[in-house]
């Protein structure tokens, strides 16, 4: 009797296991690998979030938010895209809805079941799963083992083929560490350098009393708006966080690959913020000079405009003691309030990464070219997308081709 080849699935989170998924049904022996003690740590995290899943816009817009890497990843959205994830999910036991802004959650918010009815499945497809086992990006990915530490020592590992989904370097704590960016290119596999997507950005000049009152505290119902020094910009309304240093949150999230792709190349990126963007400027305008009789200035914005707090707080950081009187200064610095910043916060506080194996060094089937055999997948390869469930999507559905580029290339 011959064998069942054996694939080799490095990396537990939602690409890997969806790669497991994929090649279990193959007939393939596979064994996925992780450095954790468990597998889909960030995944349970995201979960902490509302596990947004993936998003119900029509395929062309949600395809649109994968920018200049639409084209390389559309084939595999398009067998395993947002209405097969629902299909997923479904298939575990767990239902999803549609949210107000069109993302998709599970019915009950939680990643935990969902992951422990995917484990379930797996195990019970004969996926074999190998905790506390780190591989060490060891030179013989194409030839004899495949290297990983263990708490018992070294061990060495054959497989017929490989999936690496390591993920990409954020939140290095949860297993993903990007320690496997200088092994690959080592191994004449390019990659694009590892940068923070979906981050928050220091260097918006808070004073010290600025930071110490409102460092926590959300800009509610305002809109940023950039453009960038090539004509590219970006306008939403929404909310974010003032921090220590900076800011970050979903609305800077949404414009974060703009701003520091502006910061990498001018210095500096420098955003306006709209804190009253349901209001006209000529609104703004005559409410800011509508006479005050004796109240102060302070008390004339809170119940004329209803700047109050973080809001104020802010147009002092702007403006001058003296420019605060000038009403048309006042007005105008309301509803565009420029923040200056200067560099993104560390890619481990990022939600995703941006950069990674470039599609150039992979086929189609997302083999790699310098090494046949071994395959990638998930936030690992140079993509990003901004939050609303891409990430996972595509984690997922690039997991699955790479699972199908094994398949076929196993003759299975
Ligand atoms: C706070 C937060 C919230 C998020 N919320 C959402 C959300 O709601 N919706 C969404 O779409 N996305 C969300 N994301 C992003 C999403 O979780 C990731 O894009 C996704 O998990 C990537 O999947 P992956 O399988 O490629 O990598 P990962 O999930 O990072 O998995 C990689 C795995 O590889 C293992 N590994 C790494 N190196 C080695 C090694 N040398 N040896 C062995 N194993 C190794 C790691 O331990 C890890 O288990 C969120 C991210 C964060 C940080």
């Amino acid at each position: 009797m011959t064998l069942s080849p054996t694939v080799a699935v490095i990396g537990g989170g939602p690409a890997g296991l969806m790669a497991a998924e994929v090649l279990g049904a193959s007939g393939a022996q596979v064994h996925v690998y992780d450095a954790m003690p468990s597998v889909g740590r960030k995944f349970l995290l995201a979960g902490r979030g509302g596990l947004n899943l993936t998003h119900s816009e029509p395929f062309d817009v949600f395809m649109s938010r994968f920018g200049e890497r639409r084209a390389q990843l559309e084939p595999m959205l398009a067998k395993f895209g947002p209405q097969q994830v629902r299909e997923w999910a479904t298939g575990l036991g767990i239902e999803t809805f549609v949210g107000t802004s069109g993302r998709v959650f599970p019915t009950d918010m939680k990643a935990a079941p969902l992951l422990r009815a995917w484990l379930h499945r797996l195990r019970s497809a004969g996926v074999q799963f190998h905790m506390r086992h780190r591989w060490l990006g060891d030179a013989s990915l194409d030839s004899a083992a495949l290297r990983f530490a263990t708490p018992t020592g070294e061990t060495s590992v054959k497989a017929d083929a490989v999936v690496l989904a390591l993920g990409g370097a954020s939140w290095a704590r949860l297993g993903s560490d990007g320690a496997w960016a200088p092994w690959l290119q080592g191994r004449g596999i390019d990659v694009a350098p590892l940068l923070p997507a979906n981050c928050g950005f220091d260097g918006a000049g808070w004073s010290a009393h600025f930071s110490s009152r409102f460092a926590g505290q959300p800009f509610k119902s305002v809109a940023i708006s950039f453009t960038d020094s090539q004509g590219r910009s970006f306008a939403r309304k929404g909310e974010f966080v003032a921090t220590a240093t900076g800011i970050e949150g979903s609305l800077i999230y949404a414009a974060s690959a703009l701003l520091r792709d502006e910061i990498a190349s001018q210095g500096s990126a420098t955003l306006l913020l709209d804190l009253l963007p349901d209001r006209s400027a000529e609104q703004v305008l005559a409410a800011v000079k509508h006479p005050r009789g004796a109240r102060s200035l302070s008390s004339h914005l809170k119940s004329r405009l209803g700047i109050e707090g973080i809001k104020a707080g802010v147009l002092h950081e702007a403006l001058s003691k003296e420019a605060m009187q000038d009403p048309v200064q006042l007005a105008a610095t309301i509803k565009a309030v420029p923040l200056k910043l200067v560099a993104t916060r560390p890619l481990d506080e990022a939600i995703s990464t941006a950069g990674g194996v470039r599609f150039d060094a992979l086929d189609p089937a997302l083999m790699a070219t310098a090494l046949p055999g071994v395959f990638a997948a998930g936030e690992m390869l140079d993509w990003e997308a901004p939050t609303g469930g891409y990430l996972l999507t595509a984690s997922m559905a690039s997991g699955a081709a790479a699972a199908r580029g094994a398949i076929r290339r196993l003759g299975l």
